[in-house]
């Protein structure tokens, strides 16, 4: 035991030119031997970890990828815990799944990075070159796409893909990272300070089947309802819309190039079409809770009826908003005579796919603080927003790459990798990303939701104006692609 506690400082002195991988592999071997045994813990059942990861979804899955891939994390001993099964994909089902997400080009060079991007694209995936966002209660839209549609927008990928994509990953990393799926986390202690009764140096984590494990750095990605988040009894800012979303896969009337994303705000929410194929689409039609039930309730094609209408229906217009909107667009390309993008009209549907629909309860969520001491927050866990703007799960892979940059540069510097400053410049970086982009879909989700006149002015004469403003639209493209 003395013989082993004194072997890291006869190693320091090694000069770095004489250590090959195999050597530093050995030392941390030591090193971890040490840590287990300086706080006379059984190494196997209270084991000590450098970094935790609670919650194995889209983003927790991409943190543990980056993290084990990262030169300067190498070596370091990665744990990431998941409550459900393996998502590993042999096959790509015949059917679409009905939960995709955009994924942003940012998130896209991430998941390059880490070699789960080559694996989406030979699964499945939809890159889309053109959105156009458009109000049910007047003649108001914008558009947005790619300079002479050359480059993609974004592309539209089943959860499950960008889920099996990175597992395929995690599946080479075996030598520096595990993953322990069906491994429910029930209870989490925190560190506490040495003058405390009970020394805790670490984060303790219990799973489900009793086994106990620490670490020097918990990542918590376990969604909204982050039980890391409220065990550290962190302060959140969260509401419940007053929507939920319906979700299921369209099949369209005849075959198109279908590359645009198609969004109309009607007064009870916005409804989406997200294109899969040729032919399909997915569906995203958030509103009032009632109406999303009734809407599970109907028949195929009452449910095709009602979305065909709902893409298609003038009922909500007015003519008074109508004349003013004419008017107003006819003054702003008297101006600027070259701004502005022609409507397109959106593909009709004429069937639903076998797979149920399903609708999800929307809401927002924000944790204040991102970080404690030995412990960050990412993804879900630290924000939620309402799908309209398609940037859950965006913001989420924005959370790993900062992160990863963090804790990168902190194991190069010989730094703690729990240790709080690093965390702040993480949580400062994010807060400055995310609390805007929050706010503006919180507001759009406001503004969209009423047909009182007045509003309906204001954000017709406020999305035209947009539209007409190249700079700006650019702007807001290169926001949203982060
Ligand atoms: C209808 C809808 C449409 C959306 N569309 C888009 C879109 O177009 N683009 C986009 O970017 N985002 C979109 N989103 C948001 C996106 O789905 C989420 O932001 C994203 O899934 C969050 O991923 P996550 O990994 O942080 O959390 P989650 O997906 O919730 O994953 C959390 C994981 O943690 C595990 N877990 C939880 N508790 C524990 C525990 N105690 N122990 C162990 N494991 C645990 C869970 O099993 C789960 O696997 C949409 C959301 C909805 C509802």
């Amino acid at each position: 035991m003395h013989k082993l506690s004194k072997a890291p400082l006869a190693l320091n002195g090694l000069g770095r030119c004489f250590i090959t991988e195999k050597h530093v592999s050995a030392i941390n071997t030591i090193r971890r031997g040490l840590v287990c045994s300086e706080h006379g813990d059984d190494s196997s059942k209270n084991e000590v970890y450098d970094i935790i990861i609670s919650g194995g979804g889209m983003v927790g899955s991409a943190m543990a990828c980056t993290i084990g891939m990262d030169p300067n994390l190498a070596g370091k001993k990665v744990l990431l815990l998941e409550a459900g099964n393996k998502k590993a994909m042999q096959k790509v089902p015949d059917s679409y799944s009905t939960r995709v997400s955009s994924i942003s080009p940012g998130s896209a060079t991430l998941l390059s990075g880490i070699g789960a991007w080559e694996h989406i694209t030979k699964m499945r995936c939809k890159p889309y070159k053109r959105m156009q966002v458009w109000d049910a209660c007047s003649d108001a839209l914008i558009t947005f796409d790619k300079e002479n549609l050359q480059d993609e927008m974004a592309y539209i990928v089943e959860n499950d893909i960008v889920v099996a994509a990175i597992t395929k990953q995690l599946d080479t990393l075996t030598d520096n990272v595990q993953v322990k799926y069906r491994s429910k986390v029930v209870k989490y202690a925190w560190p506490r300070p040495h003058h405390a009764a009970e020394v805790i140096p670490w984060v303790k984590v219990t799973l489900a089947n009793g086994e106990t494990l620490q670490t020097k750095l918990l990542i918590g990605a376990d969604g909204p309802n982050s039980m890391v988040r409220k065990e550290l009894g962190i302060p959140t800012v969260k509401w419940n819309y007053d929507q939920s979303a319906v979700v299921a896969v369209l099949h369209l009337s005849e075959p198109t190039e279908n590359n645009v994303a198609w969004q109309r705000f009607l007064p009870t929410g916005p409804i989406a079409m997200l294109p899969l194929s040729d032919t399909e689409s997915s569906l995203v039609w958030s509103t009032g809770h009632r109406l999303a039930e009734e809407l599970l309730e109907l028949d195929e094609e009452s449910f095709v009826d009602a979305i065909n209408s709902a893409f298609w229906s003038n009922e909500n217009q007015s003519e008074l908003i109508d004349t003013a909107g004419s008017l107003f667009r006819g003054a702003l390309s008297a101006i600027m005579p070259s701004a502005g993008s022609p409507r397109q009209l959106p593909p009709s549907v004429a069937g639903i796919g076998q797979k149920s629909r399903v609708m999800f309860p929307l809401g927002m969520g924000h944790a204040s603080e991102y970080i404690r001491h030995r412990v960050a927050l990412i993804g879900d866990a630290a924000h939620r927003v309402h799908p309209l703007a398609g940037q859950g799960a965006n913001l989420g892979f924005g959370d790993v790459a900062s992160l990863t940059h963090l804790l990168s540069q902190a194991a190069f510097n010989g730094k703690d990798l729990g240790a709080i400053q690093h965390l702040l410049e993480y949580e400062t970086e994010r807060q400055r990303h995310n609390l805007p982009m929050m706010a503006a879909i919180d507001l759009m989700k406001r503004l969209y939701s009423t047909n009182a006149a007045p509003v309906v002015l204001l954000r017709t004469l406020g999305l035209q104006a947009t539209n007409m403003l190249p700079a700006l639209k650019e702007q807001i493209m290169a926001f949203a692609s982060k």
